[in-house]
């Protein structure tokens, strides 16, 4: 039997719709995964919303661009693995009395034209570059090699992003959720349709839900399908909970890049509650029960008598609580005592080494 290789992965970004403190809604939360991932001994990967920092630098230096380094500076320090998610909208996004106000640009296809004078191809150079001379400054052999995409958007323009990030030497992709669709004015998901495996290779051209040559890898966020009886039952567990579940929810002073952007159609809406389960520590109706239950579903689902499975947890701190924490402790705690030595906790150096990439 071989072994479950777990990657415990942070979209590490503001509130993109808002936030008036951001301590509170990033660096303080961060501090507490840091704190307890510390005692637990395991390493954890920061996806740094990186082009935040890039306007940041202009806007407010002390307040967030200082902080925001000294936190990936510190993972990198500490074992931890800092990588790259772009959210590209900053580019263009303003600043006004203290405020940012954030720009509908959400997906990079929207840049396909060019934007403001912000290509595809200048948004992820620029992005890489400075990840790679913020992370290098403590730690100098430091190479950005995998992505998320913002809001996991990748189509119509795979073929742009996935060259430009291969050229820079990214060899990891982690944006595909199976099974996940959304539909948003400025953004559209469709991964209904990906290949049969728990990892799969890419081509640089394209699209991530294909099996290419191996250019890059895909290593998707674990999750299970959602079948209409369970969104029923977290329904009823929503109203029945409601007090708990309120009083999980962690109070991070900001909002959501969709409540200012975010009209959908009603099929869509109803859609997305049949999106998937996916490992994740910030959601209030999720416990132990449900990770525990996707983690079931791929060891049965995927062959881990001849392969090392991997499962790749999401989570974001913005959103976590206490109760959040908690869980993640929880799920780590559990997940060493049921598999001991067959678990381990890695990280996409781990994984390069894993492929020879
Ligand atoms: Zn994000």
């Amino acid at each position: 039997m071989k072994k479950i290789k777990i990657l415990l992965t942070f979209d590490y970004e503001l509130p993109l719709g808002g936030a008036t403190n951001y301590h509170t809604a990033l660096f303080e939360p961060t501090q507490k995964i840091f704190d307890q991932v510390g005692v637990s001994g395991v390493p954890i990967v920061l996806f740094a919303d990186i082009w935040s920092a890039i306007r940041f630098k202009e806007w407010d230096l002390e307040g967030y661009y200082i902080p925001f380094c000294r936190q990936l500076q510190f993972a990198a320090m500490h074992g931890h693995d800092v990588q790259l998610h772009l959210h590209p909208h900053w580019a263009n996004s303003t600043y006004a009395n203290g405020r940012f106000v954030p720009s509908p640009f959400y997906s990079l296809s929207s840049f396909k034209d060019g934007v403001s004078g912000f290509s595809i191809e200048r948004l992820i150079t620029e992005g890489h570059q400075a990840l790679e001379q913020i992370c290098r400054e403590v730690k100098n052999d430091y190479q950005c090699i995998a992505f998320r995409a913002g809001g996991y958007d990748v189509e119509p323009e795979s073929k742009r992003i996935l060259n430009q990030l291969y050229a820079l030497g990214v060899r990891i992709d982690s944006s595909v959720i199976k099974g996940l669709r959304l539909t948003y004015e400025y953004s559209r998901i469709d991964y209904s349709h990906v290949p049969p495996a728990s990892y799969w290779n890419l081509s640089k051209d394209g699209p991530l839900n294909r099996i290419g040559p191996g250019d890059l890898l895909e290593l998707p966020i674990s999750s299970m399908p959602v079948t209409l009886g369970d969104v029923l039952v977290r329904r009823v567990a929503k109203t029945w909970n409601r007090k708990t579940y309120r009083s999980r929810r962690y109070q991070n002073t900001g909002r959501g890049f969709l409540l200012n952007f975010g009209s959908r159609r009603i099929g869509s809406v109803l859609r997305s509650a049949l999106n998937p389960l996916s490992i994740t520590f910030d959601k209030e109706y999720v416990g132990y029960r449900e990770l525990r239950a996707v983690v079931k579903y791929q060891l049965k689902k995927y062959d881990w008598e001849n392969q090392d499975l991997f499962l790749t947890a999401i989570a974001h701190p913005k959103s976590m609580g206490s109760y959040h924490v908690a869980l993640m402790r929880e799920f780590i705690d559990r997940m060493r005592e049921e598999f001991a030595d067959r678990v381990e906790f890695t990280t996409y150096e781990g994984i390069r080494r894993d492929f020879y990439l």
